[in-house]
């Protein structure tokens, strides 16, 4: 359902009206986590002056340690969808378990499956009868064949809305968080009709390398890109040290001046 040989046009994916798709580079930014209503806010409004046409925030974190900071859940939703019809910015949020779909989908424009669950096929299932766009991360560790055949576990379900998210691959090297499989990008462009993001800030993990991997992301023919932002990274409670601050916010404006929101 998600080769290309079937289906040799490439799709666009709608957000809420948004399209993810060839003929544009989608931003999708905000924060890592949702951790309170005026951190969401000026997050959003962050993305939205760098051209962001899509709100992202996880409300359901998948974490390392148990003792981490997990994620808000319903509370974070509802922060995230009133802050998305505030700033007008359709929003993406994470779903870590089937039986919290219906209850994220009744909030969200794209449920985002993470690269911890690429392979958890009841979750795909049930994303995949959500009715609503699917952003669906590499797994970590995951081959292209395996995240394309993830995919079609939703599309069987009878979703095809569906966005590729590379988002950096577990690798010997330990300079970077993961190392950023820019080929995966035509590759999977190759062989699925789908759209392809890259995620820039959770691949390289830090700050510095977010701009540079956004022009490589959009030098390699990606649809988007999906970035981390934060008004005060140093007090962030996920991921603080990859979030683009104040300061990055006009480079990544001034790249995503090429690419005009199609609307
Ligand atoms: C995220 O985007 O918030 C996230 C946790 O990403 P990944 O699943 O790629 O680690």
């Amino acid at each position: 359902l998600v080769s290309r040989e079937n289906h040799p046009e490439r799709s666009t994916i709608r957000v809420g009206g948004v399209p993810i798709g060839p003929d544009t580079v989608t931003l999708i930014a905000g924060p890592c986590a949702v951790e309170t209503p005026q951190q969401t806010l000026e997050a959003a409004e962050m993305a939205k002056a760098a051209g962001a046409t899509l709100l992202r925030g996880g409300a359901y974190k998948p974490r390392t340690s148990p003792y981490a900071f997990q994620g808000l859940g319903e509370a974070g939703l509802r922060i995230l969808a009133e802050i998305g019809e505030r700033t007008g910015l359709p929003i993406v949020t994470e779903v870590m378990d089937a039986r919290d779909v219906p209850l994220v989908a009744s909030y969200a424009d794209m449920l985002q499956v993470g690269t911890r669950n690429t392979q958890n096929f009841a979750l795909l299932q049930a994303v995949g009868k959500a009715g609503k766009p699917v952003m669906l991360k590499r797994g970590m560790s995951g081959t292209i064949e395996e995240w394309l055949m993830s995919a079609e576990y939703i599309a069987q379900r009878g979703n095809l809305d569906i966005v590729l998210c590379e988002r950096g691959i577990r690798t010997f090297e330990t300079a970077t968080r993961n190392t950023l499989d820019v080929s995966a990008v035509p590759v999977a462009q190759r062989l699925s009709h789908l759209p392809v993001v890259i995620d820039p800030s959770h691949s390289g993990g830090r700050r510095d390398l977010v701009l540079p991997l956004t022009r490589a992301a959009i030098a390699v023919g990606a649809d988007g890109v999906i970035i981390d932002v934060h008004p005060h990274p140093e007090q962030a409670l996920c991921d603080g040290p990859q979030a683009l601050v104040d300061a990055d916010l006009h480079d990544l404006a001034e790249i995503m001046r090429l690419f005009p929101p199609l609307l």
